[in-house]
């Protein structure tokens, strides 16, 4: 697999548009299969009252925004969005946890019955926690999981002016984690949140380096919210998000991307064009975790138009994992660093929210 540095992906993206989409349309006719679109469905298992930072996040506790919050769901819920979403046409389904991190406990030892419950069902599951333990991720592997997500939001440079709870170096070690315990990788960022292009290229840079590089590769577009220090970004221009799927399909031509967040931003023709780009994958549903999505019917609709048919399940490979009992049982007591550096908007937005608590209080 060749390797680009981070001037060749900058080139690649800044290449006329109609021969950039012409050049990543051919490599993704070489890997993948143009007619199938994977379909995926993000089921939100526990909303908001999250501790981080990111600056674009409406389930970050310390803003004030408009999401319904909720514990942990119940089993039976899961498993019935589940079926639901597989009647839909989903093939894999995604559980987004708002949490810094996996902690051992009730909590988990639910998700891991989740996680198998869903694998019963026949169908490909990826979860979200954030970030995970060697041992935790061999725990995911071994209840069934195929994929886990942990993005890498931006460039390491950018990163330091989104979030200050974490450091890049604990989102990179997630994934070696994750690698480690022969799960799938899913790993992708937002583009509109303020960065440059060569932030993007960073970004693509850093997954493209993985060895082996990440099966799969969210990319999103920023959806700014109300409450959140990014709230006031412009939408990100659609030729953008063509030409990052396009960057992504050429710098990583194995790897699903996925069209993921700021679709109801896009029309249909766009949305084309980023599947003339690369682009293999999508999210299904109203909404993805927070944020508005198309809708199953509009898709579906989209799907007829375009002719594409939404892939089955892969062949399962999760009774391959070779999973390490002995890491299971190890006890890790990890320490996540905590940079806790300033970022003048995260500090604004949390201020705001006060005042908005305070005054709601007193009336
Ligand atoms: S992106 Fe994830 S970790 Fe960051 S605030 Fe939102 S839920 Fe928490």
């Amino acid at each position: 697999m060749s390797r680009y540095s981070k001037q060749e992906i900058i080139d690649i993206y800044n290449k006329p548009l109609m021969e950039l989409v012409y050049e990543a349309a051919r490599v993704h006719r070489e890997f993948h299969d143009p007619s199938k679109i994977q379909v995926s469905t993000l089921i939100s298992i526990k909303t908001g009252g999250c501790p981080e930072d990111c600056g674009y996040c409406p389930q970050a506790a310390r803003y004030h925004t408009q999401i319904d919050k909720n514990d942990l769901l119940p089993y039976e819920t899961v498993i019935n969005l589940a079926k639901r979403a597989k009647e839909n046409g989903s093939s894999r389904v995604c559980m987004g946890a708002a949490w810094r991190n996996v902690k051992e406990g009730e909590d988990f030892e639910s998700v891991l019955k989740m996680v198998s419950g869903i694998s019963e069902l026949n169908m490909e599951v990826c979860c979200t926690l954030g970030m995970v333990t060697q041992s935790q991720a061999t725990r995911l592997a071994e209840a069934g999981l195929h994929y886990y997500n942990h993005n890498l939001d931006t460039s390491e440079e950018y990163y330091k002016e989104v979030i200050s709870t974490r450091g890049y170096e604990d989102r990179l070690e997630t994934l070696d984690n994750v690698r480690k315990s022969a799960l799938k990788v899913c790993s992708g960022g937002i583009i509109g949140m303020g960065e440059k292009i060569e932030d993007r290229a960073g970004m693509l840079l850093s997954l493209s380096m993985l060895d082996p590089q990440p099966e799969s590769v969210p990319i999103n577009a920023l959806v700014p919210v109300e409450g959140t220090p990014l709230e006031e970004q412009n939408i990100v221009p659609v030729w953008d998000v063509v030409r990052m799927i396009a960057t992504t399909r050429i710098v990583m031509p194995k790897t699903t991307v996925r069209l993921s967040a700021g679709r109801t931003q896009m029309s249909t023709e766009a949305q084309a064009l980023c599947f003339m780009a690369g682009a293999s994958s999508i999210f299904a549903g109203e909404k993805l975790l927070t944020t508005p999505n198309p809708g199953e019917d509009k898709d579906a609709q989209m799907f007829e138009d375009l002719g594409l048919t939404p892939t089955e399940k892969q062949k399962d490979d999760t009774g391959k994992f070779k999973i390490r009992k002995s890491l299971v049982e190890a006890e890790e007591v990890k320490k996540w660093s905590r940079p806790g550096h300033t970022i003048e908007r995260n500090v604004e937005a949390t201020a705001k929210a006060k005042e908005i608590r305070k005054e709601l209080k007193e009336n």
